[in-house]
């Protein structure tokens, strides 16, 4: 029998299964879909089977043999091969970076190199410490000052030294007492006692009363108060057995409250949705629903009565939300709503927690997934409805190869398996709602709030006019009020900040310069904590000048608004506040945004700032104002997507406020009122907003009326790089139509990053039915001349910006 495997080396320039042969001893048990371990050029490496045959093109001598099988189940299934080779073609990446990518990290390979000590006797005495009889060694252990003398040994023959593929596979064990003795054997036990065992005849005790039981051993010298060395004489003197079993660790830190509870009836519009839906899951049409419902109007809810039908037939639900940081609360939702038959999958878990929901999801033992971006892969075979809440969010799409977009992994999987897919927003993408319009999507609306709940009134404030009236702080009259107002009624506020950090920059006031990365063509970022200035591309730190780079004059200052800033001046204006601040800074330990959130809930603190994060997902009885403090930060980046990007924003951060019995009141301050995301987002207005917004998306030829694929180029020689960009631009228009635009060779918006020049092309086309194939070419041209001259080429066919 013959495998085709597709091997671990991204790097290098191959990308097709080679074959193999596969070994009489695992014959019967390899699968398609199974991990192997191949021989490839004089290293071991991983690999996937994805198809197997009986006979190979390549003669039998030069054939080289499967070296292991990983796994005795294959970790994917025939569907996540065909997804695989789907993804291949549609996003232009690597066949491995499809596999790999549908499996959690610990399955994933890792590379360790090994020695082989084949001549223990003649290991020099200071090795021989080291080896201590073993004939497998770590490299590592050995310390770099003796590789010269391995690489002697090796050349000798009394080493050898070979690369391995380490599995990561760490599954949990846990020691697990079973407690056998009847009764009368215990006593037995007890009696042969020496007096000073006061502590075993105690343990004995507790055992008498757990006869026939199995617990945690751990569990059982805790109720005990006894030790390991207690636990061990009894357990030799056969009181009881012990063994080690697989367990899950356990994630999450409790549930988060639910609010309101259980609610009451379907509104009417629910209803028709959930109807609706359900008519899908029934007749197993994988039809594609644009579910619009403004915020707080039950989506969430008709998610939860789809997937209860669908679980009632015995098959399978995926929810997919943005980003973990903000699922505390939605994930307890499910979690509280359908128990021990959820998985949640996301970021923030380690990667053994990840691997236990994986394998959860695996064997069957759940039927629910709720997790980011990645979850869409979960490895169901029956599944009954794929849920994208907040469709619109641009984490859905990955931002390195494979560069997939959610939404369209489950529109393809909801293909094999006969199953509708669920989009759900207050502000769907404008790609998903001209889907809809034109029919391609069902769309389906809530246009009111489940529990009638107005609307809140949103306030927008001119901060032009603050200035001319003398108000130079970052908060405006009117904020700074309602501020007031809701610390002396004790409700609740959410103050939303566009950036991190303290100050975004260092600016000189004599010659107008900022502090720049060395590396990157950017400013760089002042961080309050650390006292340092940082680079968000490369990562550079340096301290903050005393004098001007540029000038040598003393006259330099932060500039721009942090989260850290706010919050001092929130101090100073408001002493008796208490202030909980949620940023990239304050979340980056593990668990840290859900225990801000449940502190927040809990009524630990007045007001919540915090930055993008807080926006979206947050649902508390007691906050009544949302305060926006600069709306239009986002407008100014040159993004084809900012208006619409300002727009949801808004419209998401203030569907915050007033969700429940008390009304809510937003106050967004701008310096851009006039601007018509701003002012749109006010009343919720999305159609109008849509319509604007399609006009000029038609007008300067972006998505959705184009499609745009954008090439970056990276080098250190600037010359080197616009000259390849330019022969890939000419190579392009040569070959595709004459109606497809293509812009550049340009400069990236941000030129240089770690000392590599960025230069980019960009395509817009209507149809273009060759460009696949043409790209194809591309990276083949790229990967036999342009690599190797040191340059990275990257193809994303759906970019979320495009600078
Ligand atoms: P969305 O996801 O659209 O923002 P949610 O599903 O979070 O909205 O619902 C908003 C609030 O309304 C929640 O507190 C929820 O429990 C409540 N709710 C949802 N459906 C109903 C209903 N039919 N009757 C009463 N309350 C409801
Ligand atoms: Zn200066
Ligand atoms: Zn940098």
């Amino acid at each position: 029998m013959i495998a085709e495997v597709i091997t671990d080396v991204s790097a290098h320039p191959v990308d097709r299964p080679f074959d193999y042969a596969v070994p009489d001893g695992i014959a019967e048990v390899i699968e398609p879909g199974s991990r192997v371990r191949v021989p490839f050029g004089n290293r071991k490496v991983l690999g996937f089977v994805t198809g197997l045959k009986e006979e190979s093109d390549v003669p039998a001598s030069r054939l080289k043999p499967v070296d292991e099988l990983l796994d005795p189940e294959p970790v994917l299934t025939e569907e996540m091969l065909r997804l695989a080779d789907w993804m291949r073609e549609t996003t232009l990446c690597f066949e491995i970076d499809a596999l790999q990518v549908m499996l959690p990290s610990a399955l994933r390979a890792k590379y360790e190199k090994t020695v082989h000590v084949i001549n223990p006797e003649k290991l020099p005495h200071e090795l021989a410490e080291i080896t201590r009889d073993r004939r497998v060694v770590a490299v590592k252990e050995f310390g770099e000052g003796l590789l010269p003398v391995l690489k002697r040994l090796a050349s000798e023959g009394t080493v050898s030294i070979e690369t391995a593929v380490r599995q990561r596979t760490n599954i949990k064990k846990e020691r697990v007492l079973h407690i056998i003795g009847e009764a009368g054997r215990l006593d037995e036990i007890r009696g042969s006692l020496p007096k000073i065992a006061s502590r075993q005849a105690e343990l004995i005790n507790w055992m008498e009363e757990h006869i026939g039981m199995s617990v945690p051993s751990k569990d059982v010298m805790e109720a005990t108060g006894t030790t390991r060395a207690t636990l061990n004489a009894l357990i030799s003197k056969g009181a009881a057995m012990e063994t080690e079993e697989e367990v899950y660790r356990k994630p999450e830190a409790g549930l988060m409250p639910e609010n309101g509870g259980i609610p009451g009836p379907l509104t009417d519009e629910q209803a028709t949705a959930v109807g609706t839906i359900s008519g899908a899951v029934d007749n197993r049409r994988d039809e594609t629903f644009l579910l619009h419902g403004v915020t707080g109007s039950g989506k969430t809810e008709v998610y939860m009565q789809v997937i209860r039908q669908v679980l009632d037939q015995g098959r399978e639900a995926i929810v997919l939300v943005p980003e973990i940081s903000l699922t505390p609360q939605i994930t307890s939702r499910f979690k509280r709503r359908f128990g021990p038959l959820v998985a949640v999958m996301h970021s923030g878990l380690s990667a053994g927690e990840k691997y236990d929901e994986w394998r959860k999801v695996q064997r069957g033992e759940v039927k629910v997934v709720v997790g980011a971006r990645s979850a869409v892969f979960a490895p169901f075979r029956n599944l009954g409805v794929i849920i994208l809440d907040e469709e619109h969010e641009s984490s859905y799409k990955q931002e390195d190869s494979p560069r997939y977009h959610a939404r369209d992994v489950a529109i393809r999987r909801a293909e094999e398996h006969g199953c509708p897919v669920i989009l759900g927003s207050a502000t769907p993408s404008l790609e998903s709602y001209a889907r809809a319009k034109k029919g391609v999507y069902k769309l389906l609306t809530l246009a009111e709030r489940a529990k009638k709940q107005p609307l809140p009134e949103v306030q927008v404030v001119d901060m032009r006019e603050e200035l001319k009236n003398g108000n130079r702080s970052m908060f405006s009259v009117a904020l700074a009020e309602a501020i007031r107002h809701r610390l002396d009624s004790g409700e609740q506020t959410v103050l939303f900040l566009n950036r991190r950090g303290y100050s975004s920059f260092v600016l000189c006031r004599d010659c107008g310069t900022s502090v720049q990365c060395p590396n990157c063509d950017i400013s760089l970022t002042y961080h309050r904590a650390t006292e340092r200035l940082q680079c968000h591309y490369c990562g550079h730190e340096e301290r903050v000048p005393l004098t001007c780079p540029e000038c040598e004059s003393e006259h330099i200052r932060f500039f721009g608004t942090g989260t850290q800033k706010v919050q001092e001046e929130l101090h100073r204006l408001f002493p008796e506040a208490r202030v909980l601040r949620m940023d990239v800074d304050t979340t980056r330990q593990k668990g840290a945004h859900e225990r801000l959130l449940r502190q927040f809930g809990d009524g630990e603190a007045d007001i919540l700032l915090g930055t993008q994060m807080i926006a979206k997902g947050l649902d508390f009885p007691n906050i009544t104002l949302v305060g926006v403090l600069s709306a239009d930060t986002m407008l100014r980046l040159a993004d084809f997507r900012a208006a619409e990007k300002t727009f949801q924003l808004l419209t998401q951060v203030s569907g915050r406020a007033g969700r429940h019995e008390k009304e809510g009141e937003v106050v967004v301050q701008t310096y851009a009122p006039e601007h018509y995301a701003v002012e749109l987002a006010k009343d919720q207005a999305y159609e109008p907003f849509y319509a604007i917004e399609m006009g000029n998306r038609k007008r300067y030829a972006y998505p959705p009326f184009y499609f745009v694929t954008l090439i970056q180029f990276s080098h250190e020689d600037l010359m080197k790089v616009s000259e390849v960009a330019g022969n890939a631009a000419r190579y392009l228009s040569g070959k595709l139509g004459p109606d497809t635009v293509i812009i550049g060779p340009t400069a990236a918006e941000v030129a240089r990053v770690n000392n590599r020049y960025r230069y980019q092309c960009l395509i817009k086309y209507k149809k273009e039915p060759k460009l696949a194939g043409v790209l194809t070419d591309l990276v083949k041209i790229y990967r036999s001349s342009w690599m190797k001259e040191g340059i990275t080429m990257s193809i994303d066919m759906n970019p979320s910006t495009i600078s």
